[in-house]
């Protein structure tokens, strides 16, 4: 049976000297593999809507196994990510990330669309570092691995003066200190900013303009809790990491 679908490429790899086999994330049937045929010649018909990121629409054959790509339309193909390493880079630990943390043909149209929605503001020249702060936070509720940061973690309390503790997986208020010894300092900007991005809609991100110095916080929380909690390795994150070093130097 052909199924058509929206879809955006979130892996590709090489199959043969002409193939690719395409990871698509469509809106109607969540994440599935189809085989591109000679999408690898550049005048091949599928050579374009073959490309990592492009959004488009996607007719191809359903079956249980590998189905084959029929045709492709793109709708969008991001083109200031393609032409930006950094950018790329924050692209492609997007896809990864949603790759990672999703099985094969189970729908999720809000997920489809929070994907558009980085792609859509990286390409629009967005803060990458706040977008992907954002989709983190996101997707950490997608994995079932929320933080608590409305009130403290451990006490309830909805007040005081808050540090962020990795064990409790939240914020931990100034009388609850004493729970976890290794408790993360933070200021009442960064508090505010993690719950302020757990919340916000990536499409309605205006442009946001953060120091470097809370970036850096923000950005050493998350990295911890993410790595005590997703259990994921991530080669493209590892890569952005990197990055970050580079820039500061
Ligand atoms: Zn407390």
């Amino acid at each position: 049976m052909l199924k058509k679908v929206e879809g955006i490429v979130i892996r590709t790899v090489d199959y043969g000297e002409t193939n690719k086999i395409l990871t698509l994330f469509t809106r109607e049937t969540g994440k599935v593999g189809v085989m591109a045929r000679g999408a690898k010649k550049p005048k091949s018909r599928l050579s374009a809507v073959s490309q990592l990121f492009v959004y488009g629409q996607y007719l191809y054959q359903h079956t249980s196994g590998l189905g084959g790509l029929n045709q492709g339309e793109i709708i969008d193909s991001f083109r200031s990510i393609r032409n930006d390493l950094f950018l790329t880079s924050y692209a492609a630990y997007a896809a990864e990330l949603v790759d990672k943390l999703t099985e094969e043909r189970k729908p999720n149209p809000y997920l489809f669309e929070m994907l558009y929605q980085v792609l859509h503001a990286l390409d629009e020249e967005k803060d990458p570092e706040v977008v992907v702060f954002i989709f983190e936070l996101k997707m950490l509720r997608v994995a079932g691995i929320t933080p608590q940061l409305d009130r403290c973690a451990n006490c309830g309390l909805p007040e005081g003066k808050f540090h962020f503790s990795i064990n409790e997986g939240g914020l931990l208020c100034h009388r609850c200190l004493s729970v976890d010894p290794y408790h993360l300092p933070m200021t009442k900007r960064t508090a505010e900013l993690l719950h302020l991005f757990a919340h916000i809609d990536l499409g309605r991100l205006g442009n946001i303009s953060l120091k470097e110095e809370t970036k850096k916080e923000i950005r050493h929380i998350l990295n911890l809790y993410f790595d005590a909690y997703s259990g994921l390795y991530l080669k493209s994150k590892r890569f952005l990491d990197q990055l970050d070093k580079f820039k500061l130097e």
